[in-house]
């Protein structure tokens, strides 16, 4: 019996092993759904948002702040505008979205392109919706990092609607039964429906009360932030020596920093943010890095340059695969990989997820865990993350229970509560285990969200033998 293997998880290992091959799809993912996860550590807030989420928070003046938002419905040309520093030109797509503030200032010929939010009709609602996820097949890369965030405009400087998305996550991961939640945002570009900045105690506030309201605690879930910055734009070091001093002084909720953006622009390299982070920990205690690295289709030294940084996690590391030394080096190491199947797959950094590079690190001793990027855009959950990885990589049920511990272990919430976390998560798999070995009935999922009934109708086929 391998060392830590208790009889039971040994029953459990055969008893997954027959289930695998017997089960439904529908079956396999009631399983992993109702299964106890570690956690989501690698999760963009503001990219995972619901469409109708959004929809309900920004339309809602009493909740959101007190802004209202007016969208673009029409393309009629006014006068030129230059592209901003994401290469777009947010006045050229439909469905940008302003506030009132914002609205007032554009010209009148440029108004009457855009609607109130709140006075769409049927067919531009669902147009809205749509718009803020990647949802036909011609949508990929471009129009994720070009369009999608351009879009959703002056509703990003809201901190009310950050705390209604974070509130449904928590929620949503509840039904799930996801123990740990570990976000990414941005607070710095925060306004008030007049245009003053937000302070980020101001902002704390708000994320703290939406934490400690009666709906959030009764999620069980356990959230802390990281705060992230646009690694290539101009003034991208000023921004990491802010973010460091708000983390440094709210280090109660916001747990770590990440740099973020398309690493394909080259002005946001690595290395250049190495000088501005030796500075900052010759001042101050060290903040715990995950660093988005070698989300890219092309070989380069990206992952070994971000350890050298400090980062003790990897988002995506989808190209570790081939910069072999920096692979040898992290095998059984300290550094863990989040792996985003449905993101890497959606971005078109893979066509398959059979030549995906996750199962070579998980069986290599290469650190990795689960999680979903910005799953509102792809409109799916944890558990398809976990049913697309059973299903293309035949995992056993101790991958799976590595994978989940492992998003706990490599959580920056500090010693004491992660060793809290990790009990209840090993408390509530002992009981998964004993439920499923007494073939207890899995509860019925009541709604799926839309990616994996296209990927796999099958799973959302309730008439299909169960
Ligand atoms: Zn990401």
């Amino acid at each position: 019996m391998p060392a830590g293997a208790s009889n039971t998880s040994l029953v459990m290992s055969d008893w997954f092993r027959d289930f695998k091959q017997q089960a439904t799809p529908a079956q396999l993912y009631d399983f992993l759904h109702a299964m106890p996860k570690g956690g989501d550590i690698h999760h963009h807030l503001s990219g995972s948002g619901m469409g109708d989420w959004w929809w309900d928070i920004a339309t809602n003046l009493n909740k959101n702040g007190g802004y209202t938002y007016y969208t673009k419905t029409d393309l009629s040309l006014c006068r030129g505008y230059g592209t901003n520093e994401f290469g777009t030109n947010p006045q050229l797509l439909l469905f940008h979205t302003v506030s009132t503030l914002s609205y007032e200032k554009l010209s009148t010929c440029e108004q009457d392109n855009y609607t109130a939010l709140s006075e769409l009709n049927q067919k531009q609602k669902q147009a809205f919706l749509n718009s803020i996820k990647l949802d036909k097949p011609h949508e990929g890369r471009d129009e994720f990092f070009q369009a999608h965030w351009q879009r959703m405009g002056d509703m990003l400087q809201n901190p009310y609607i950050y705390g209604h998305l974070l509130l449904k996550n928590m929620q949503a991961y509840q039904r799930e039964n996801v123990l740990y939640l570990e976000t990414q945002l941005q607070i710095s570009q925060m306004r008030y429906p007049d245009g003053t900045p937000y302070t980020s105690d101001e902002v704390v506030q708000i994320l703290s009360d939406t934490l400690k309201s009666d709906a959030a605690k009764k999620t069980n879930v356990t959230v802390r932030f990281q705060l992230a910055l646009v690694r290539f734009l101009p003034d991208a070091e000023q921004q990491l020596e802010k973010t460091w001093a708000t983390v440094n002084a709210h280090r109660e909720l916001f747990v770590g920093i990440n740099l973020v953006g398309r690493e394909d622009n080259d002005k946001g390299y690595p290395l250049r943010f190495l000088p501005t982070l030796r500075k900052l920990r010759a001042k101050s205690e060290a903040i715990p890095l995950s660093i988005h690295a070698g989300e890219s289709d092309e070989p380069n030294t990206h992952i070994k340059d971000t350890l050298l940084l400090g980062a003790d996690r990897i988002g995506h590391g989808f190209n570790l695969i081939e910069d072999p030394d920096t692979l040898l080096m992290m095998r059984n190491g300290p550094y863990l990989v989040e792996i985003n199947l449905i993101s890497n797959l959606l971005l078109e950094y893979t066509n398959s997820l059979d030549t995906h590079p996750f199962p070579e690190y998980l069986r290599t001793g290469v650190p990795v865990t689960l999680s979903t990027d910005d799953r509102g855009m792809w409109s799916s959950n944890l558990t398809d993350e976990y049913y697309l990885a059973v299903k293309h990589f035949n995992l056993s049920w101790e991958e799976l229970v590595a994978l989940n511990s492992n998003a706990i272990k490599h959580s920056f919430i500090g010693e004491e509560k992660r060793q809290a976390l990790l009990l209840k998560l090993e408390q509530q798999t002992e009981d998964f285990i004993n439920e499923r070995l007494n073939n207890t009935p899995l509860p019925n999922i009541e709604n799926h969200f839309p990616f994996i009934c296209s990927y796999d109708p099958q799973v959302c086929n309730k008439t299909s033998k169960r």
